[in-house]
């Protein structure tokens, strides 16, 4: 046990006495037992039941998958819900700060306002790198968490390691890694890292490489102590019984998804070598994501032509150090085929 965590919860979170929902009582279910605990209909349509609160058999898959112990991983509905579930837990509201690195996804400062936590920003440098001298400056007792993305959305870079090392050295609160999307990288998630710094919490999902955004399942990795807390304060039954099955039917397929995933990975070069050919592109940036963030002579024209060409991108002019910038996520072949097709025949 570190008793840093201890230091950076919440106080009103460390003695919660979570709501036990009526299977936790019991514990192992024998299949020929009667339930008539939790007022559910008896009769059966395959989810008359109430999940599993721990999602037990999925964590099981999970972590071999991951590599990671079951006891280390928390489930929610999507990356969202456990994000929001960090600010819960450590966070007081009106009080303290998380620190963010912008440009970057735009979810961690909306969470941190609907909890009234307020947000530093500490801009990512020139090579979209952490300023981790400017992110130890803000180190304080108020200080809770910072949010790491890589590789980072929407600039679609992986962030050093050793700038994220460094961090969980010096950082005194929570440093929290989105692995969104880790699996169109070559590099190892930092879950590895878990032994070793209790500050860490590596969060992923479902929504990107599995492909399954409609079903919404996140995943967080952290010390087993970490996971116990926010097992203690999240709604029981947060990943509801469909997408517990159709996650474990996902997992049977893991060969489709990585042959899906080398596809994005050469569709993603092909689309970057034919963005560079574009009159109007000014500068594409390398990837390790399943997008491409590309700087544009009039990012709001070319937005608005690829819309009248029934073509929806993401228009990022708006964020720190992105004007003028559209970002395109890889598509199948044809998509793609069809994206390059319409900037080329765009008259200037
Ligand atoms: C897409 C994305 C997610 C996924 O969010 P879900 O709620 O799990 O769908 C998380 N983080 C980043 C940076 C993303 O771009």
């Amino acid at each position: 046990m570190d008793s840093r965590i201890k230091h950076w919860i919440r106080p009103a979170m460390a003695n919660l006495k979570p709501y036990t929902s009526a299977r936790d009582e019991y514990g192992e279910s024998r299949e020929d037992m009667i339930f008539l605990d939790a007022n559910e209909n008896p009769f059966d349509s395959g989810m008359n039941r109430y999940p599993d609160p721990l999602q037990r058999e999925l964590k099981e898959r999970i972590a071999s998958w991951r590599n990671v112990a079951p006891e280390r991983i928390l489930l929610g509905n999507g990356s969202d819900e456990v994000l929001d579930l960090l600010f819960r837990l450590f966070c007081v509201p009106e009080q303290d700060r998380v620190v963010v690195l912008p440009p970057t996804y735009g979810m961690y400062s909306v969470l941190a306002a609907i909890n009234s936590v307020e947000t530093v920003a500490i801009p990512l440098d020139a090579e979209f790198h952490p300023n981790v001298s400017g992110i130890l400056e803000c180190n304080s007792d108020r200080t809770k968490m910072v949010f790491v993305c890589s590789p980072n959305n929407p600039t679609a870079n992986l962030m050093p390691r050793e700038s994220i090392i460094e961090l969980l050295e010096g950082f005194d609160g929570i440093v929290v890694v989105d692995e969104a999307y880790i699996d169109f990288t070559d590099e190892d998630s930092l879950t590895e890292l878990l032994d070793q710094y209790a500050n860490l919490v590596v969060v992923q999902t479902f929504s990107k490489a599995m492909g399954l955004a409609g079903i919404r399942l996140g995943m967080l990795f952290a010390r087993e102590e970490v996971i116990g807390y926010l097992n203690a304060i999240k709604p029981p039954y947060n990943v509801n019984g469909l997408t517990q099955k159709a996650a474990l039917e996902a997992l049977d397929e893991l060969k489709l998804k990585s042959e899906q995933v080398s596809i994005l990975k050469t569709e993603r070069a092909r689309l970057a070598e034919a963005l560079e050919e574009i009159a109007c592109v000014q500068e594409v940036l390398p990837s390790a994501a399943n997008f491409i963030l590309a700087r544009v002579d009039d990012a709001d024209n070319l937005y608005q032509y690829l819309i009248g060409q029934g073509i929806v991108v993401r228009n990022r002019s708006k964020q720190l150090n992105c004007e003028n910038t559209l970002r395109f996520t890889v598509g199948t072949p044809e998509e793609n085929k069809a994206l390059v097709a319409a900037l080329k025949a765009r008259k200037s």
